[in-house]
């Protein structure tokens, strides 16, 4: 029995193309800044994006906590979304690691903050005041786009305010394949962007933090600071190069088995929310356990959750959507 596995879109293998070209990515100390493979995917997605640098880090949190890092001292402040990763879902990094005091607000319904909401929080320079240095937002976020027009106008706000604007991009080839538009459309809003390799485009590790020299600059003696300099990490880089180059595209397959699977839970009597992107939420309740267990023991691993998600990716095919499909159909009648 072959595993469904809709806990996320972390869980991909790498596919034999990726592997053969991770087994032969020239190599070098990257900390030395001698690895051609780390080099060139640098160089590569900070062009593609239209930044002047980017830096090759292990994870997507690393990313954020250096751009954060980079963006704000101790003592500052940034405002980000209460259900954002970066302020949930990272261990508090930036708060403990660099004594930067986070501004939540709630998500709006459509995964934005309100920009009313963003300018009434940025505090007035008074020595009362942690001063409020940068905006993070999310895109996706949980499988919401924003679009283009509103990332213009978060970017207007925060020039005016003398704000820096980042992007949690985890997903950004999501939101870009969804739109539509080349990624840059959406990144050239932004003072920094944080791309994750190992997400719906399949790499098994990696992040890539894209901005300014300065930025790049001090994020890169941040990384070493936190234990990220890493050495011979060509065979990572290529993963996301191989990534960049094959495993774009095909992300709107992920979207359509999202699309399908909501539609057909939705006919077997389930409460789905609307899909955008790669992500399904169902309400569940305080069914989650039972549906978890259930499911498992038809080879589907769900996570448990009264409000549900499920995340396709290139590892679930469209006959096992159908597979869910009958299993969560199953699970109502029994
Ligand atoms: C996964 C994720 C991250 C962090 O990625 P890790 O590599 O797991 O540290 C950051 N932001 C969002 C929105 C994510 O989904």
């Amino acid at each position: 029995m072959s595993v469904i596995d809709l806990r996320s879109d972390t869980v991909t293998q790498p596919s034999t193309g990726m592997r053969d070209a991770m087994a032969s990515a020239p190599l070098g100390d990257d900390v030395y800044g001698e690895d051609p493979t780390v080099n060139k995917l640098e160089s590569e997605l900070a062009s593609r994006l239209g930044f002047a640098q980017a830096l090759f880090v292990p994870t997507g949190t690393m990313s954020n906590l250096l751009a954060l890092m980079a963006h704000c001292g101790r003592g500052d402040e940034y405002i980000v979304g209460q259900q954002a990763h970066t302020y949930k879902y990272e261990g508090g990094g930036a708060a403990v690691l660099g004594s930067i005091q986070p501004q939540p607000l709630e998500v709006q319904a459509d995964g934005s903050l309100d920009l009313q909401q963003v300018a009434a929080a940025i505090k007035p320079d008074d020595f009362h005041f942690a001063r409020t240095r940068l905006l993070a937002l999310e895109n996706t976020m949980q499988g919401k786009v924003l679009p283009v027009e509103y990332l213009a106008q978060a970017s207007r706000l925060t020039r005016e305010h003398g704000l820096a604007l980042h992007l949690d991009g985890a997903r950004l080839y999501n939101a870009a394949v969804k739109l539509g538009v080349d990624a840059s459309e959406i990144a050239r809003h932004f003072d920094s962007v944080s791309v994750c390799l190992s997400k719906g485009l399949g790499a098994p590790v990696g992040s890539v933090l894209c901005g300014t020299v300065e930025l790049i600059g001090k994020a890169r003696r941040l990384r070493k600071m936190v234990g990220g300099g890493m050495r011979q990490a060509g065979q990572l880089a290529a993963a996301g190069l191989y990534a960049l180059d094959h495993q774009v595209a095909r992300l709107a397959d992920d979207h359509a088995n999202a699309q399908r699977l909501a539609d057909g839970l939705r006919e077997a009597g389930y409460r789905v929310e609307p899909v955008q992107t790669n992500m399904v939420y169902v309400q569940v309740d305080g069914q989650a356990a039972a549906l978890k267990a259930f499911a498992g023991e038809r080879g589907i691993k769900l996570s448990a959750a009264p409000r549900l998600r499920m995340v396709t990716h290139m590892d679930v095919s469209c006959s096992q959507i159908e597979q869910t499909i009958e299993v969560f159909r199953d699970f109502i009648r029994q």
